[in-house]
């Protein structure tokens, strides 16, 4: 589903992905994580061509992220991205929000948009509040809200960046468990997080970053029981 191939990039000078090689199987769930700087949002922002890249290639079903115009916009209808801080549209309900990109971007018609966005914010169990602004939500639930809206355009790949961290403790939960429902129907999914417990649950393979290099890759299992490089042990010593 996603082959990501001796990916190198640069910010000027700074050189923030190194050789970076991945494959995402369709189905498969991946938690990267990694300390801070590392390169862990960059990495996935390339693969929905948020960021470009110097080297390498990108391929996501089929599609050559090298190419330009009409590839850029396919891969991002069939990659679904959540933000840390939701980045809902503030002056949009939550229902608008939920269907602006697919009226607008993939020409569906307005009572159907709305049909499929209420079937899929009552499956994030906030149907009841789709009337309402973003403001007017807790966290939790602004960013259930957000996963909608991704799932609004079915995707094929859903990326998460931290979808917890800007959080209070007591939604972290809803919003775990809805990521989790999400892995149980069999998305795609990479998710950067440092919830360790979902990715215990939930990953097929944690993948270690560290100054923008893929360190260390396991299930699970063998990450958390026997991280091999040292720079993980340091990792999982100060998170866990
Ligand atoms: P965090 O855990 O703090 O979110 P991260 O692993 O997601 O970190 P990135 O945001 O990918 O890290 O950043 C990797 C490096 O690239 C950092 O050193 C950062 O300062 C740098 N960087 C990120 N965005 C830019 C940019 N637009 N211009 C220049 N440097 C950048
Ligand atoms: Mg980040």
């Amino acid at each position: 589903m996603i082959a990501m191939r001796g990916v190198n990039k640069w910010y000027g000078t700074y050189q923030v992905l190194t050789d970076v090689n991945l494959a995402v199987r369709a189905s498969e769930k991946i938690v990267l994580c990694g300390p801070s700087g590392s390169g862990k949002s960059t990495l996935i922002r390339c693969i929905n061509a948020l960021e470009t890249y110097q080297k390498g290639e990108i391929v996501v079903d089929g599609f050559h992220l090298g190419d330009q115009g009409k590839t850029i916009d396919a891969v991002r209808r069939e990659v679904g991205m959540v933000f840390q801080q939701f980045n809902l549209f503030p002056h949009m309900t939550v229902l608008e929000n939920c269907t602006l990109a697919p009226i607008r971007s993939r020409g569906i018609p307005r009572a159907r948009a709305e049909e499929t966005a209420r079937r899929l914010l009552d499956r994030v169990k906030i149907l009841n509040q789709a009337d309402k602004y973003p403001a007017q939500l807790s966290g939790g639930q602004q960013q259930r809200a957000a996963i909608a809206r991704a799932l609004c355009m079915e995707p094929k790949v859903m990326l998460f960046d931290e979808p917890t961290s800007a959080l209070d403790p007591e939604m972290v939960k809803e919003v775990l468990d809805t990521m989790i429902g999400l892995a149980t129907d069999g998305m795609t999914m990479i998710c950067v997080t440092h919830e360790m417990g979902f990715a215990r649950q939930v990953a097929d393979r944690v993948i270690f970053m560290a100054e923008g290099r893929i360190v260390e890759e396991a299930e699970p299992e063998t990450f958390f029981r026997t991280p091999q490089h040292e720079r993980t042990r340091k990792f999982l010593g100060e998170i866990l």
